[in-house]
Protein backbone atom coordinates (compact mmCIF):
# COMPACT_ATOMS: atom_id res chain seq x y z
CA UNK A 1 0.00 0.00 0.00
CA UNK A 2 1.45 3.00 -1.32
CA UNK A 3 1.13 5.87 1.84
CA UNK A 4 -0.27 9.13 1.19
CA UNK A 5 1.06 12.46 2.43
CA UNK A 6 -1.56 13.76 5.03
CA UNK A 7 -3.05 17.26 4.30
CA UNK A 8 -6.57 18.60 5.02
CA UNK A 9 -7.98 19.99 3.42
CA UNK A 10 -6.65 19.05 0.49
CA UNK A 11 -4.68 22.43 -1.40
CA UNK A 12 -5.19 21.52 -4.61
CA UNK A 13 -8.68 21.20 -3.58
CA UNK A 14 -8.94 24.38 -2.29
CA UNK A 15 -7.12 25.51 -5.02
CA UNK A 16 -9.30 24.60 -7.03
CA UNK A 17 -12.31 26.02 -5.49
CA UNK A 18 -11.44 29.19 -5.66
CA UNK A 19 -10.11 29.40 -1.76
CA UNK A 20 -5.82 30.22 -2.18
CA UNK A 21 -4.76 33.69 -4.20
CA UNK A 22 -1.47 31.87 -5.47
CA UNK A 23 -4.01 29.50 -7.90
CA UNK A 24 -3.28 30.62 -11.28
CA UNK A 25 -5.02 28.35 -13.60
CA UNK A 26 -2.66 27.98 -17.53
CA UNK A 27 -4.96 25.68 -18.97
CA UNK A 28 -8.30 23.23 -18.20
CA UNK A 29 -10.29 20.31 -20.17
CA UNK A 30 -12.60 17.75 -18.59
CA UNK A 31 -10.08 15.86 -16.84
CA UNK A 32 -7.28 18.59 -15.62
CA UNK A 33 -6.28 21.68 -14.86
CA UNK A 34 -2.80 22.89 -15.37
CA UNK A 35 -1.38 25.54 -13.21
CA UNK A 36 1.31 27.26 -12.07
CA UNK A 37 3.51 26.04 -9.18
CA UNK A 38 3.43 27.82 -6.02
CA UNK A 39 7.23 27.23 -5.21
CA UNK A 40 9.26 28.75 -8.68
CA UNK A 41 12.24 25.88 -8.05
CA UNK A 42 12.44 27.04 -11.79
CA UNK A 43 10.03 30.34 -13.26
CA UNK A 44 7.71 28.85 -14.43
CA UNK A 45 7.49 25.55 -13.59
CA UNK A 46 3.78 23.87 -13.64
CA UNK A 47 1.24 20.68 -12.94
CA UNK A 48 -1.02 18.90 -14.36
CA UNK A 49 -3.72 18.18 -11.89
CA UNK A 50 -6.62 15.74 -11.90
CA UNK A 51 -10.01 17.49 -11.39
CA UNK A 52 -10.71 14.33 -9.47
CA UNK A 53 -9.40 14.15 -5.56
CA UNK A 54 -7.22 10.95 -6.52
CA UNK A 55 -3.58 9.80 -4.64
CA UNK A 56 -1.49 8.43 -7.47
CA UNK A 57 -0.87 7.28 -10.64
CA UNK A 58 -2.65 4.17 -9.65
CA UNK A 59 -5.83 5.95 -9.23
CA UNK A 60 -6.11 7.14 -12.76
CA UNK A 61 -8.85 6.31 -15.19
CA UNK A 62 -7.27 5.55 -18.90
CA UNK A 63 -9.10 8.81 -19.78
CA UNK A 64 -7.31 10.92 -17.26
CA UNK A 65 -3.92 9.22 -17.85
CA UNK A 66 -4.51 10.64 -22.12
CA UNK A 67 -5.50 14.11 -20.46
CA UNK A 68 -2.52 14.41 -18.31
CA UNK A 69 -0.17 13.89 -20.98
CA UNK A 70 -2.20 16.18 -23.48
CA UNK A 71 -2.32 18.91 -21.42
CA UNK A 72 1.42 18.30 -20.10
CA UNK A 73 2.51 18.74 -23.76
CA UNK A 74 0.85 21.34 -24.39
CA UNK A 75 2.24 23.41 -21.47
CA UNK A 76 5.25 22.19 -22.08
CA UNK A 77 4.77 24.00 -26.07
CA UNK A 78 3.69 26.81 -23.91
CA UNK A 79 7.09 26.96 -21.76
CA UNK A 80 9.86 26.43 -24.47
CA UNK A 81 7.89 29.00 -26.56
CA UNK A 82 7.72 31.55 -23.45
CA UNK A 83 11.50 30.66 -21.24
CA UNK A 84 13.92 28.78 -24.25
CA UNK A 85 14.89 26.55 -21.70
CA UNK A 86 17.97 24.61 -21.89
CA UNK A 87 15.30 21.66 -21.14
CA UNK A 88 12.04 20.32 -20.05
CA UNK A 89 11.39 17.97 -17.14
CA UNK A 90 8.58 16.02 -16.38
CA UNK A 91 7.86 14.19 -13.38
CA UNK A 92 5.53 12.42 -10.83
CA UNK A 93 5.88 11.19 -7.25
CA UNK A 94 3.62 8.48 -5.96
CA UNK A 95 3.59 8.59 -2.19
CA UNK A 96 5.44 9.97 0.97
CA UNK A 97 8.62 7.60 -0.23
CA UNK A 98 8.66 8.93 -3.77
CA UNK A 99 8.17 12.61 -2.76
CA UNK A 100 4.92 13.32 -3.13
CA UNK A 101 4.07 16.12 -0.32
CA UNK A 102 0.01 16.72 -1.41
CA UNK A 103 -2.31 13.73 -1.41
CA UNK A 104 -3.59 14.36 -5.09
CA UNK A 105 -2.62 13.24 -8.18
CA UNK A 106 0.12 15.84 -9.90
CA UNK A 107 2.49 16.00 -12.67
CA UNK A 108 5.19 18.31 -13.15
CA UNK A 109 6.44 20.12 -16.21
CA UNK A 110 9.58 22.35 -15.64
CA UNK A 111 11.56 24.01 -17.78
CA UNK A 112 15.26 23.98 -16.98
CA UNK A 113 17.60 26.90 -16.75
CA UNK A 114 21.01 26.91 -15.68
CA UNK A 115 21.62 27.88 -11.79
CA UNK A 116 18.60 25.81 -11.02
CA UNK A 117 18.10 26.03 -7.44
CA UNK A 118 17.86 22.17 -7.40
CA UNK A 119 21.09 21.57 -7.89
CA UNK A 120 21.71 17.85 -9.29
CA UNK A 121 18.28 16.59 -8.82
CA UNK A 122 15.18 17.17 -6.56
CA UNK A 123 16.83 16.99 -3.05
CA UNK A 124 14.79 13.77 -1.82
CA UNK A 125 16.34 11.88 -4.77
CA UNK A 126 20.01 12.83 -4.36
CA UNK A 127 22.30 9.56 -3.56
CA UNK A 128 25.30 10.33 -5.85
CA UNK A 129 28.85 10.44 -3.84
CA UNK A 130 28.78 13.67 -2.24
CA UNK A 131 25.28 15.03 -2.69
CA UNK A 132 24.38 15.07 0.76
CA UNK A 133 22.66 11.29 1.07
CA UNK A 134 24.38 8.09 1.94
CA UNK A 135 22.44 5.79 -0.57
CA UNK A 136 19.87 3.45 1.29
CA UNK A 137 19.31 6.29 4.30
CA UNK A 138 16.34 8.34 4.80
CA UNK A 139 16.29 12.31 3.28
CA UNK A 140 17.87 15.04 5.57
CA UNK A 141 15.79 17.81 5.48
CA UNK A 142 17.15 19.91 8.10
CA UNK A 143 18.65 22.08 4.70
CA UNK A 144 15.40 21.83 2.57
CA UNK A 145 13.56 25.04 4.99
CA UNK A 146 15.92 27.67 3.15
CA UNK A 147 15.33 26.06 0.26
CA UNK A 148 11.87 25.99 0.03
CA UNK A 149 11.68 29.97 1.37
CA UNK A 150 14.06 30.39 -1.45
CA UNK A 151 11.15 29.54 -4.02
CA UNK A 152 8.14 31.14 -2.09
CA UNK A 153 6.56 33.77 -5.08
CA UNK A 154 3.97 36.10 -4.44
CA UNK A 155 0.43 35.99 -5.70
CA UNK A 156 0.93 38.31 -8.40
CA UNK A 157 3.89 37.69 -9.63
CA UNK A 158 2.65 34.04 -10.19
CA UNK A 159 -0.37 35.16 -11.79
CA UNK A 160 1.90 37.32 -14.20
CA UNK A 161 4.07 34.17 -14.77
CA UNK A 162 0.80 32.44 -15.69
CA UNK A 163 -0.52 34.91 -17.81
CA UNK A 164 2.57 35.07 -19.62
CA UNK A 165 2.68 30.96 -20.38
CA UNK A 166 -1.06 31.16 -21.63
CA UNK A 167 -0.05 33.56 -23.99
CA UNK A 168 2.06 31.23 -25.41
CA UNK A 169 0.22 28.39 -25.42
CA UNK A 170 0.02 26.22 -28.49
CA UNK A 171 -3.76 26.81 -30.89
ZN1 LIG B 1 -7.51 17.20 -3.60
Amino acid sequence: MIELPNQNPCEFCEGMAGRDDTWAVIGECEHTQTVINPSQYEIGQCCVITRRHVGTLLDLSDEECSAIIVAAKRVANALVNAFEPLGVLTFQNNGVYSGQEVPHYHFHVVPRQQGSDWGIGPPQLAVFEGAGRVQGTLHDSSSDGARRARVKVAAHKLHEVAALIRSNLPD
